[in-house]
């Protein structure tokens, strides 16, 4: 441990800033993050010093004068007592070591200087609440008073306090616990996470953005759907993402049940990971079901149906966007996107591959085309290995058309060449019903393969169009 402890304080900027704190007479300690993550071996940027003595602008003043030596400019957050710079890759935050105290009726806490120990009895939990001496005199000690250590060994996440108290304090805590549990893959100790489904209720107090940041980080997690599964067992899921608490469940009707769509989902989620860290690719897969609830019927001859999910899904995306404070913009559209043609390429596989089928999700997708792909591979989640041997085969086969026609082709960012100005310049006409016919006859056209990619076919066939919308071309002396 002292090798591993010597190594995560060998730069000299740890010496520095105990140096500092000797010369005012107050004590400096690294703590949180940094001190987990160095017993994790992750590696780690962010360094959180608190000082102690010197009140709450302690921690102000120290960083003030690291900045004068390291010649760093310091952000400094008065009314937080807290302030930032960079040295070299470092981002490091100052703050006095302080007291907290909660009152029921308010989310602010009273703010006091306090001791080393007052200031980690208000972290979160006992493994972010250890702290690494910086001063002179005990320079990589390490500073545990709520056994962070053997809850590191354990992989267990706890409170520091009684969990009713730190989570009632501040309820973000609890999403905080599930992100952490998924991130490092660690088990939350039982009676901080009944005391998670106890207070789950004051989550709606919390600002949806902080919320947002913690899903975040399960999202980029190895496995992703440790996160969700907690949500679900400790009743925030409801509270938080109701849409996808909505797809849990069986229902059966004369002894034919559907599978899980919550269960499904989560499967096809952790398969995407291995296959991108593209996150809004794996937003999708934690989507592209959202619309099964609301289309599933019964019906006596074909059982179970979900008819056009995939629409009502993609319609249901921006609002659970806008509600989850995920960005408003083209990371929304891709989503909305891929939910809205995610069981193309399984109709297709089906049928026989024709040409002007894979042509026509060329177009629809895009640049898109091959996280589409992916996002469908990992959508088989059936236990029979030989069902999913033939999925796997179909679309290792679309895939190979797909490149083909592309190569072929060229529509994946095609652009019909006769265009709607070209159409309306020739015959003289505003923008009008017989453009648009006359437009999305050359793009039917080329996609199915009747013409050539070319401008000189195109505009054959608007010729021949417009004769049979009884229209002739404008001379331009008429003008
Ligand atoms: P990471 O940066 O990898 O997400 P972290 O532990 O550094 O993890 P931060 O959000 O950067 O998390 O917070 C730094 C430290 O501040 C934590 O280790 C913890 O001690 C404390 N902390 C952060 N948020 C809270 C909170 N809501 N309640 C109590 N303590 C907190
Ligand atoms: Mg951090």
């Amino acid at each position: 441990m002292e090798a591993t402890i010597r190594k995560a304080l060998g730069d000299p900027l740890f010496r520095r800033i105990g140096a500092i704190a000797d010369r005012r007479g107050v004590q400096a300690y690294a703590i949180g993050g940094y001190v987990r993550d160095t017993f994790l071996l992750r590696p780690c940027t962010d360094i959180d010093i608190v000082v102690v003595g010197g009140g709450t602008g302690g921690g102000i003043a120290v960083a003030e004068e690291l900045g004068r030596e390291v010649r760093s400019r310091v952000n400094v957050f008065r009314n937080f007592g807290t302030a930032m710079l960079r040295v070299g890759e470092w981002e490091v935050e100052f703050v006095g070591a302080r007291r907290e105290s909660y009152r029921a009726d308010s989310r602010k806490p009273i703010v006091e200087d306090g001791t080393m120990e007052d200031d980690q009895r208000r972290r979160d939990f006992t493994i972010n609440a250890m702290a690494f001496g910086l001063n002179g005199d005990n320079f990589g000690e390490l500073v545990d008073p709520f056994g962070g250590m053997e809850d590191m060994e354990a992989q267990l996440i706890r409170t520091p306090l009684d969990p009713d108290t730190t989570f009632s304090d501040d309820p973000l805590r609890m999403v905080r616990a599930i992100r952490f549990a998924t991130q490092l893959d660690f088990r939350i100790e039982p009676e901080t996470f009944a005391a998670i489904r106890r207070n789950r209720e004051r989550i709606g107090i919390i600002s949806r953005e902080r919320i947002a940041t913690e899903v975040e980080k399960i999202m980029r997690s190895p496995r992703p759907s440790k996160g969700w599964r907690l949500f679900d067992e400790s009743g925030l899921l409801e509270l938080i993402f109701p849409q996808l608490a909505r797809l849990k469940g069986v229902e059966t009707v004369r002894g034919r049940g559907h599978k899980d769509n919550f269960l499904h989902t989560l499967k096809v989620l952790d398969n995407i990971v291995p296959r991108t860290d593209h996150l809004w690719l794996r937003w999708a897969a934690l989507l592209h079901d959202i619309g099964k609830p609301r289309t599933k019927a019964w019906d006596d001859r074909a059982g179970w149906t979900f008819h056009g999910h995939e629409v009502v899904g993609s319609k249901m995306i921006p609002a659970i966007f806008r509600e989850q404070k995920l960005p408003m913009d083209e990371r929304m559209k891709y989503v909305q996107k891929l939910v809205f043609l995610h069981l193309r390429p399984i109709i297709l596989s089906e049928d026989e591959v024709t040409d002007s089928a894979v042509r026509r999700l060329l177009f629809e997708a895009g640049d898109d085309i091959d996280e589409l792909m992916t996002l469908c591979e990992a959508d088989i989640t059936s236990g029979n290995d030989a069902k999913v041997r033939r999925y796997l085969a179909n679309f290792a086969l679309v895939r190979r058309k797909l490149k083909e026609i592309e190569e072929k082709d060229h529509i994946r960012n095609f652009q019909p060449p006769i265009t709607g100005e070209i159409i309306m310049e020739t015959y003289g006409l505003p923008p009008c019903r017989a453009v648009g016919v006359i437009k999305e006859g050359i793009k039917n056209a080329i996609l199915d393969g009747e013409i050539p990619n070319e401008y000189e076919a195109a505009y054959a066939l608007m010729e021949r169009l417009a004769a049979a919308e009884g229209l002739a071309p404008c001379r331009r002396d008429e003008q």
